[in-house]
């Protein structure tokens, strides 16, 4: 299976003589991370390991376990296209499945003994002389590589609000990406901060048990009807027999998707098309006019998160759900305080505030060539080029990095292209003997000029407030364009903005 799979991403097995291969550490064992871990294996490249905090793989979809977690892109199109799986369930499929699938992958390509797993990497730093990355664990292990690759994506550390008297409050609290599962719902008045994407996910379920739901919204979201259907055991069959008809299916929702595109341009056709989708939607789903004006966003379609969902809107007209706008004032013993000076009693506080989206690499400090600090170096917002190197940080490689994220489609699409730039990278520095890879300056520079102007272009620096951005309005999270012309620019662009070092050391080991 390996060598049909070789064949198809062109990759060949590396020859011994061509010069051994680099030492190699991946941070992370979410779907970027695996991605990155089997496209080094499919290429013969064994010596790498792959650091994960976790006890296990699967990253994002380890962490959140919360009721009703599901992706809302088709799994078809969120799977790798070099691991397919004919038997999705479902259309959108829900987290245990995922996890299973890539939990499968991890097997299915050996991944397993280049796990180290409960083991996070806390300190890179570059060392010029030696053109080597010295990782420290928290363990206070040293381990020291040729090559490393980030796999932390975008939404790994979860992101608690800075609300007065958040210590104080004595009942249960806990946060979606951390549920607390020995917490039983059951007869309990229940806060949800926060309703984005996952909170509407939980919020159906949990309604189901509590006594009384608040529901706190800060502002409102648009969404829009999700497209969701077990598939039949007809159609696994044929997906299986005929691979030509599951992939022109993956094709089929990759285009769909992709053809949203243009709603990111304020008062494009495809902007007012969507907003009248979600405006029926809310019609249909919502007959009370004063709860409806509530939950109507006042900003453009697209700027932030579409979300998806059949069930959140009729959770809020359940007589045992209240929908509370009032800002937020404190946290008490007891429950929330509102500006308004109303306190709404709560046994319980779920967090669905989301994750720290604009602290790029936010668990590691990384410290590149002259002592520089990543962190500090990405103060004013992250950057780097293609969105996947950084100049000043040789043979530092991300995925899902900075302007990578989208709005309208599979970021497994985008990661996988990323991935086989890194592929070419690495390959190019086994083939010639190379031992650091930095970009220069000012393609980094000019690329971000390019991307910042595109990013001008778009509804995300309408008035709203998003995880695409930072606290100043820079948008460090999105990709600006469509994923066709990412995926173009990436199989196109070469390795020609990057200084290379050469004469590496002759000898590689796996980094254990
Ligand atoms: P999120 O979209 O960032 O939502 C956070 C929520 O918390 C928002 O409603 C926000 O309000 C609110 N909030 C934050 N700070 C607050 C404060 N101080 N007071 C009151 N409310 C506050 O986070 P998320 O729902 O976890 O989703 C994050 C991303 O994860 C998604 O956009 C998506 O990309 C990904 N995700 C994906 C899936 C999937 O199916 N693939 C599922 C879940 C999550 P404002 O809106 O006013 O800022």
């Amino acid at each position: 299976m390996l060598s049909d799979l070789r064949t198809r991403l062109q990759l060949g097995r590396q020859s011994p003589a061509a010069g051994a291969p680099p030492r190699i550490a991946i941070l992370g064992a979410g779907v970027a991370g695996l991605c990155m871990a089997i496209r080094l294996k499919l290429a013969g490249i064994e010596s790498f390991t792959i650091f994960e905090k976790s006890d296990g793989v699967g990253g994002t979809w380890r962490d959140n376990t919360y009721p009703g977690a599901s992706c809302d892109v088709p799994s078809h199109l969120y799977s790798y296209s070099f691991a397919p799986k004919s038997d999705w369930t479902r259309v959108f499929a829900e987290q245990p499945e995922i996890l299973a699938y890539l939990e499968g992958c991890a097997d299915r390509f050996g991944l397993r003994p280049h796990l180290r797993a409960r083991t996070a990497v806390t300190e890179a730093r570059w060392d010029d002389d030696t053109a080597e990355w010295q990782l420290t664990t928290d363990a206070g292990d040293r381990v020291d590589v040729d090559v490393l690759v980030s796999g932390l994506g975008q939404l790994n550390v979860p992101f608690y609000p800075d609300i007065d008297g958040i210590d104080s409050f004595e009942g249960m609290t806990f946060h979606s990406a951390r549920w607390n599962h020995d917490v039983d719902l059951t007869g309990k008045r229940v806060a949800v901060i926060g309703n984005g994407a996952s909170a509407i996910q939980f919020i159906p379920r949990i309604a189901e048990q509590a006594a009384h739901l608040d529901v706190y919204q800060r502002s409102a979201n648009w969404v829009v009807p999700k497209p969701d259907a077990a598939y039949p055991d007809k159609m696994k069959t044929l997906f299986a027999r005929w691979p030509v008809i599951r992939r022109a299916h993956r094709a089929q929702i990759w285009g769909l998707l992709e053809m949203r595109w243009p709603m990111f341009h304020d008062g494009s056709k495809k902007a007012h098309a969507m907003e009248k989708v979600a405006l029926t939607h809310l019609e249909k789903q919502i007959s009370d006019p004063a709860l409806r004006a509530r939950v109507t966003p006042d900003y453009p379609i697209g700027c932030k998160r579409v979300l998806i969902s059949n069930d959140y809107y009729p959770s809020l007209v359940r007589d045992d759900v209240a929908l509370i706008t009032s800002s937020i004032d404190r946290i008490v013993a007891d429950g929330v305080v509102t500006t308004d000076g109303v306190h709404h009693p709560a046994d319980v506080i779920i967090y669905g505030t989301g994750f720290q989206t604009t602290n790029f690499l936010a668990p590691v400090e990384i410290t590149g060539r002259d002592g520089q600090s990543l962190h500090e170096r990405w103060a004013k917002g992250a950057e780097a080029y293609l969105g996947v190197a950084v100049d000043g940080f040789p043979s530092l490689f991300l995925l899902y990095g900075p302007n990578t994220n989208l709005g309208h489609n599979s970021v497994m699409f985008m990661m996988e292209s990323q991935v086989g730039y890194v592929m070419r990278a690495i390959t190019a520095m086994q083939r010639d003997g190379l031992t650091a890879f930095d970009v220069r300056p000012q393609a980094m520079s000019e690329y971000n000029r390019g991307v910042q102007a595109a990013v001008h272009e778009t509804v995300w620096e309408a008035g709203c407030r998003s995880w695409y951005k930072t606290s100043s309005g820079k948008v460090t999270n999105n990709w600006p364009k469509t994923t066709a012309a990412y995926w173009y620019k990436m199989r196109t662009t070469g390795l020609g903005a990057f200084n290379r070092r050469a004469a590496r050391r002759p000898a590689a080991h796996a980094a254990r």
